[in-house]
């Protein structure tokens, strides 16, 4: 679903246009009035994103990047903002921060709480230098995690042994119980006590993981962290976390990443600010100076005759890398007029007379 489709309006849509877009359709199939319910659900969803300046960035900076279905290509890898100020990042809390995500890209991931088998997704915490967010890195970790069994493929039961319809539930993973009450009994259906719920029981269970298919291991895990990537911004590296039970699917692994602050540069988004002192003579008389820029090197920049202090001036492109696009952000240098603390006798004579001159 293309939140901007569904408004009918386009990418570069004012936020009244949006609004108004918005009260239209919402007029014209709101359910009260007989309109289309799941349409007018749609133009809500695409509404609170759209209206929220925050999240429509997001959305469209992640938008297509964000479909587990192979839409995006975006590698091996889904992007997902993570905003939360303090800490608390609990795997759980992450896990619905991203399925709310993932519906951009159309949903399919209702069923990922049912899965009973399904594996618990793991966060790893890392850490980068400002300077390496202007390039892709490729880092290792290892991890501790529950992995497969490869004694019994992750069956749970002992080589050359049988896995068995469970006799309690006759292979349902339920069981009916009647339950008696002053009212009169009624029956109610739970999950099969015997096998848990799978339906199966391993004639011998496997000696190793002791049926369970998975058992505590490590494992080392590559990835890459694309360049332009945010402060407490989270990879998702799909079924990378705990191992299935009896053979469910993985858990995900989340990496979140910390950008380290940079002692010369602040960044805000996509640009970097800077503050850069020069001296009175340079801002009075306009000069060329040597800035550091964030890969090490050194620019040149024009200070214009005639700055005054406090005075921002503009380097393009000399920013952070913009997370899906080619484009770099600004750097923004704040000149300060230094004021001379120690002076030459020489120096004296000349200030005395540019003090006399009104200067
Ligand atoms: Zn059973
Ligand atoms: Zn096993």
């Amino acid at each position: 679903m293309d939140y901007y489709e569904v408004l009918g309006v386009t990418k570069q849509a004012s936020q009244d246009e949006i609004k108004k877009a918005f009260h239209k359709l919402a007029h014209k199939y709101h359910p009260d009035k007989g309109g289309d319910e799941k349409k007018f659900k749609e133009i809500n969803e695409a509404y609170q994103v759209l209206s929220d300046a925050q999240k429509r960035q997001q959305y469209d900076q992640f938008g297509q990047t964000f479909d587990q279905n192979g839409g995006g290509g975006a590698g091996d890898f889904n992007w997902a903002w993570q905003n939360q100020a303090q800490g608390g990042f609990d795997a759980e809390d992450l896990g619905d921060i991203f399925e709310n995500f993932f519906s951009f890209g159309g949903g399919g991931r209702a069923t990922r709480r049912k899965d009973i088998k399904k594996g618990k997704d793991i966060q790893v915490d890392i850490e980068i230098e400002l300077a390496e967010t202007l390039k892709p890195i490729v880092r290792q970790i290892r991890i501790n995690k529950l992995i497969f069994c490869s004694r019994c493929v992750g069956k749970g039961a002992e080589p050359g042994t049988k896995l068995n319809e469970c006799f309690s539930c006759r292979g349902t993973g339920q069981v009916q119980q009647v339950k008696r009450t002053i009212l009169g009994s009624y029956t109610t259906f739970g999950t099969c006590p015997e096998c848990k719920g799978e339906g199966t029981k391993p004639e011998k269970p496997c000696n190793v993981c002791k049926g369970e298919g998975r058992l505590k291991g490590n494992e080392t895990i590559d990835f890459t962290i694309p360049a332009g990537i945010d402060n407490n911004q989270a990879i998702e590296i799909p079924q990378k976390g705990d191992a299935g039970k009896k053979g469910g699917k993985a858990g995900d692994l989340y990496v979140r990443v910390y950008v380290k602050k940079h002692p010369v540069f602040a960044r805000k988004g996509d640009d970097l600010y800077l503050t850069q002192e020069i001296a009175f003579s340079q801002a009075a008389l306009g000069d060329e100076i040597e800035i550091p820029a964030l890969e090490g090197t050194q620019i040149l920049l024009t200070v214009p005759a005639g700055t005054e202090s406090g005075r921002i001036l503009r380097v393009s492109g000399k920013g952070i890398p913009n997370f899906g696009s080619n484009h770099r952000g600004n750097m923004y240098v704040e000149l300060l007029i230094r004021t001379p603390k120690k002076i030459t006798r020489e120096q004296r004579k000349t200030l005395e007379q540019l003090k006399k001159e009104g200067l």
